[in-house]
């Protein structure tokens, strides 16, 4: 039989980490005799939602197995989400679904989807849950299942990409990760663009290690599972690694940003794609965070481009009304403060507009040094040669834009997981990988 075992939220926003468990999980399966029949996949959910917990996202785990190993399997799978996940915390709320079957019906896949752009609720989920005769575990107000859900549907056909997560020993926890900076460097420097979202092209900060008291010792993104793999074995660390796994996943694919929505339909907490042309002058709000607006012939919205999205705060500074372009990022709601914004992770400049200035004619005799007007009709003269010419007229001169039409991309510090990075433009991926490869998971 084929199983898919989904699960989300069981971890809080002080610590703990749904992907340990799944790392933990693929041990624990394997000993009781299953087979991966994929790697684990993260899927990352929209990212606007309120209740998110740090990154938003859940885990499936695909597997083939005898018939009479699905009781244990069910039980390996419970007691360790229960030991593991950390219920004392308010806000957490896991969900476990399992579902049975070589295909994924066509309407999880599609809830899937939704749960990567807008705003779903439980109910939908557990209509679906019903109908299609999958089985789930809530915990708390149950809103895990949503997620739990989500991660099976997502099979990840289309673009894709992997990411090798390494977990500390338990009793390291908690203190400073002990990694030399010089080998991120150098692996970085070696395995681009075959990797992504190592260092802080503006800052040199390492950004494959995460802060704090989470598990994960560090995580290295990448197009294959063979270049995440090499990466990983460039690393110099001081620190016993516990386990690691690779998992596939839609992180780096802007599978939030596919939706090109009316301005009149955008919801609050969804990741949408707005195409418009500049309704207002950038402004200052209040000293380091830059708004604007657009308007689309259904309405006219904010747009911010906040303090830390860097290239995209100074690309708002230089819009002019008219200019024509396509706002991603996620809606946030209108509150007594401000109207319904979107917080802006992309901006792509379709067409600068063209603005026309009045100018004095040159004088042809001195060149470069511009006339003067002599009065409505007179025509002009130079103030510098004497030279006068009564035919003269005032020219129109293009005024010279800064900005260049193209695509900006907030700064990789302040790119959310999903965000498809620069480097990963033309690389995308249209069909799942053929096979595994041999190593994908220690032990
Ligand atoms: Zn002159």
């Amino acid at each position: 039989m084929i199983l898919h075992i989904g699960f989300d939220d069981t971890d809080s926003r002080v610590g703990g980490c749904t992907t340990y468990i799944a790392a933990l999980l693929v041990e624990k399966l394997l000993s009781v005799g299953v087979e991966f029949s994929e790697y684990p996949n993260l899927i990352r959910l929209n990212p606007n939602v309120p209740w998110k917990t740090r990154g938003n996202g859940a885990l499936c785990l695909r597997i083939k197995c005898d018939q009479n190993l699905q009781e244990s399997v069910f039980d390996k799978v419970r007691n360790t989400i229960r030991e593991n996940m950390n219920l004392e915390h308010e806000g957490t709320d896991p969900g476990i679904v399992f579902f049975e079957g070589a295909k994924i019906p066509r309407e999880i896949q599609f809830f899937s989807n939704k749960t990567i752009q807008t705003m779903v609720n439980l109910s939908e989920a557990r209509g679906l849950l019903r109908k299609h005769n999958a089985s789930a575990i809530e915990y708390g107000s149950g809103l895990g299942i949503i997620g739990a859900l989500a991660a099976i549907g997502e099979t990840l056909d289309g673009d894709h990409t992997y990411e090798l997560l390494t977990y500390r020993k338990a009793r390291n926890r908690g203190t400073k990760r002990m990694l030399n900076p010089e080998s991120v460097k150098q692996m970085n420097k070696e395995t681009t663009p075959q990797t992504f979202g190592n260092i802080d092209p503006e800052t040199g900060r390492v950004l494959i290690t995460p802060r704090g008291g989470d598990p994960v010792l560090y995580g290295i993104r990448g197009e294959t599972a063979e270049a995440v793999a090499k990466a990983h074995h460039m690393i110099e660390t001081s620190e016993e690694i516990e386990r690691w796994v690779i998992f596939r996943t839609n992180q780096g694919t802007d599978a939030h940003l596919s939706r090109l929505v009316p301005i009149a339909d955008a919801e609050p907490y969804d990741a949408v794609v707005i195409q418009g042309t500049i309704s207002s002058p950038p402004r200052l709000v209040p000293k380091r965070h830059r708004f604007f607006s657009i308007s689309d012939g259904t309405g006219e919205i904010d747009c911010a481009a906040y303090e830390p999205t860097g290239v995209l705060r100074k690309v708002a500074r230089d819009l002019k009304i008219g200019d024509a372009v396509k706002a991603y990022g996620g809606v946030r709601p209108q509150s007594d403060l401000h109207p319904l914004t979107v917080n802006l992770e992309k901006l792509e400049i379709i067409t600068l507009t063209s603005k026309f200035t009045e100018q004095n004619p040159e004088c042809p005799i001195c060149k470069r040094k511009r006339m003067k007007s002599r009065g409505s009709g007179q025509g002009f003269k130079c103030v510098k040669c004497g030279f006068q010419s009564p035919k003269a007229r005032k020219r129109l001169v293009e005024e010279k834009r800064s900005l260049v039409e193209g695509l900006y991309i907030t700064s990789t510090r302040s790119r959310r997981h999903l965000t498809k990075p620069l480097s990963r433009y033309g690389r995308e991926k249209t069909k799942r990988p053929s096979k595994m490869i041999s190593c994908w998971h220690n032990p």
